[in-house]
């Protein structure tokens, strides 16, 4: 089949992948001008390493592992370790940490060569018919395809399109979230270790690996009405939002927020949805249910979904009829499961008052010397 994924992601190269290599012809447009690895590292979890295993991709990802979480330590205006995380909060066995960076490489050079990546393009309109999807772009001359699978994230165009407005599926978690490259904090300390600071409402961290290190600043509010695509609104809000805060590493972070060219900001939200089929397109990983990243699983379930959508083809003949409802039964557990984490995490993370702070500090283990 000719099919068109939207969005070069974990979902969208995963299934340039996954529908690659059973001999379909896949396009994947990227409205970036190039694979967006920048954020934080990144989790694959429970079911998703064995389709990575399925994938024959898991020794390169073992290869490029990291361990990040277990040495996150809050921290005091000072810079003074409080404690850090419980043991049972973070790292697991069942869950390998990757710089988001080297999880794209791995996909996009394990894509066949019959996979066309196309950069700087994306879809703005979409015709169904009984046999076909008419696809107009950005730029260049409209396509015909058997199916379209939008595989665009939170903010999904495909989505938007096809099942309407984004407001209907959004469910804010109250917390916004931005991880920003911070080069110079790299090598700036002995200790690898991951210092938070907050204050109420407030998180701001740096967060090193590899030879990087990112910033990452949380904040609580409601929905911000903003353009999302602008990256200069996005750090707008940062600099107003921290703008009064003169206590740690905060200044040096909005530094760096004036410095990095492509930050990621986004809302902690989740996208809920009655289905995530209609018609001959479907929707893949946050696209159709964002878990948001306090559930630490968004790209174990673009993986996942990718693969059980793909076998599912596989299995009906490519009768899409057949092959979505599948993909969707099999997913949606997995999906329910990974939304229902995030309970009691914002609070945990970005306390909202101080003695929410206070309490949520007594909580902590002790930080002995040396780690
Ligand atoms: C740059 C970036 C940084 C991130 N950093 C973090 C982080 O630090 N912490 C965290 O928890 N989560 C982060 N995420 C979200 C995380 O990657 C996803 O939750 C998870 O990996 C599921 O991936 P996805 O492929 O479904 O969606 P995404 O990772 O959001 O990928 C969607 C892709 O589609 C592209 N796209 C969007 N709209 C269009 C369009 N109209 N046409 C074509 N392409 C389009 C985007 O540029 C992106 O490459 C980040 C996402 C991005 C894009």
């Amino acid at each position: 089949m000719k099919i068109l994924v939207s969005g070069a992601g974990v979902a969208g190269l995963s299934l340039g992948y996954d529908l690659g290599i059973r001999g379909h012809h896949v396009t994947i447009v990227e409205r970036a001008d190039h694979l967006r690895g920048n954020g934080s590292p990144i989790d694959i979890r429970g079911d998703a390493i064995e389709i990575a295993e399925k994938m024959g991709l898991l020794p390169a990802i073992h290869d490029a592992r990291i361990r990040m979480t277990e040495q996150v330590h809050f921290v005091d205006e000072n810079g003074t370790a409080i404690g850090r995380l419980p043991d049972d909060i973070g790292d697991s066995p069942d869950d390998i940490e990757i710089d988001r960076e080297d999880l794209y490489w791995i996909l996009a050079n394990a894509l066949p060569e019959t996979v066309d990546l196309r950069l700087s393009q994306s879809v703005n309109s979409i015709a169904e018919h009984d046999d076909r999807v008419d696809v107009g772009f950005a730029s260049g001359d409209p396509e015909s395809y058997d199916l379209v699978l939008g595989a665009d994230g939170m903010h999904s165009t495909v989505r938007r399109l096809v099942f309407g407005p984004e407001r209907n599926w959004i469910r804010h978690l109250g917390l916004y979230v931005a991880s920003i490259d911070m080069p110079g904090e790299a090598d700036a300390e002995a200790e690898r270790i991951n210092p938070m600071f907050n204050y109420p409402g407030h998180l701001a961290g740096i967060g090193r690996f590899k030879d990087k290190a990112i910033a990452v600043m949380m904040f609580a509010s409601d929905l911000i009405d903003y353009d999302y695509r602008d990256v200069e609104a996005k750090k707008k809000i940062l600099f107003d939002q921290f703008a009064e805060c003169r206590s740690w590493k905060v200044p040096a972070i909005l530094d760096a927020v004036r410095d990095d060219p492509d930050i990621y900001f986004d809302s902690v939200s989740q996208i809920h949805m009655p289905t995530w089929h209609r018609g001959r397109v479907a929707l893949v990983g946050d696209a159709g249910y964002c878990a948001s990243p306090l559930a630490g699983r968004g790209t174990s379930l673009a993986m996942i979904g990718a693969q059980f959508l793909a076998e599912e083809l596989d299995r009906s003949d490519g009768d899409h009829v057949t092959a979505f409802p599948r993909y969707e039964a099999r997913m949606r557990p997995y999906v329910e499961f990974a939304q229902g984490t995030v309970e009691g995490g914002a609070a945990l993370i970005v306390p909202p008052t101080q003695e929410a702070i206070i309490e949520r500090n007594q909580m902590l283990q002790p930080v002995e010397a040396g780690q």
